[in-house]
């Protein structure tokens, strides 16, 4: 547990309950969850039909149950409760399956080595006190040669405007509060963490926002929103 910050998780949790109202603070994760979805299907051969998939942070499980979609089987875990019960329930309305678990990505590690295809820590890292941690966990849970997707946001002058200024306090797509601009991680610690897992990158897109036609889109500009394709 000591690689939770609990005050982040409970944050997570008082929100629990929107996490399926796509005009909800989990907007932004609604909008960009095709596109991300899209990447990662496109880096898995085109097919994510039987891969045995590991969602780490899953959340409200947004990501998990549109893995699950595409015939993934998909594991997902959080350590918000709330968080995991919503995605639970929601379950009975899809009418998809993910197993969802209550486990700190570390400790699943240790009795899962090399059992998955695919690991995804998607807007989870800049949540957490040791990030490197979670991504040398993700590494050991993916199998030789599998893929691990990894996704946050970049620190520098332009994600502070944008990520901090921009979305909590002009535009109020987040709550104020939701992102620690000390806690975004550059692309080179990113990168640094993964080598030194056992992973080499094998690409890398940015996710971006225009407030004006409100659209997101996948683009090479990393400077706010990142997203990583590690090999291992
Ligand atoms: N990955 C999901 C949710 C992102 S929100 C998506 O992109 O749609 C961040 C999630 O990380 C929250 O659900 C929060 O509870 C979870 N989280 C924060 N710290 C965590 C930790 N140490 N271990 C597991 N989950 C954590």
């Amino acid at each position: 547990m000591n690689n939770v910050d609990l005050d982040e998780v409970n944050k997570f949790s008082a929100l629990a309950a929107r996490w399926w109202d796509k005009n909800s603070e989990f907007k932004p994760l609604h909008d960009i969850n095709p596109l991300r979805l899209d990447y990662i299907k496109e880096r898995c051969n085109n097919s994510l039909e039987n891969l045995n998939i590991l969602d780490v942070g899953c959340g409200g499980g947004i990501l998990s149950e549109a893995m699950s979609e595409q015939g993934a089987k998909v594991t997902g875990i959080d350590m918000a409760e709330a968080g995991l019960e919503v995605a639970k329930l929601h379950l009975l309305e899809s009418g998809l399956e993910v197993d969802y678990q209550k486990i700190p990505v570390e400790e699943l590690a240790k009795t899962h080595a090399g059992q998955f295809d695919v690991v995804t820590c998607l807007e989870m890292l800049e949540h957490v006190p040791d990030p490197s941690s979670i991504i040398k966990a993700c590494a050991t849970l993916v199998k030789p040669g599998g893929q691990v997707f990894l996704s946050t946001l970049n620190r520098n002058a332009k994600s502070y405007l944008f990520a901090i200024i921009g979305a909590e306090y002009v535009l109020k797509l987040l709550p104020q509060g939701t992102h620690d601009w000390d806690k975004f991680i550059k692309p080179s610690e990113m990168d640094e963490w993964s080598r030194q897992a056992d992973m080499s990158l094998k690409g890398m897109i940015g996710m971006t926002y225009n407030p004006f036609t409100k659209v997101y889109k996948l683009e090479d500009d990393v400077s706010v929103n990142y997203l990583c394709h590690y090999l291992k």
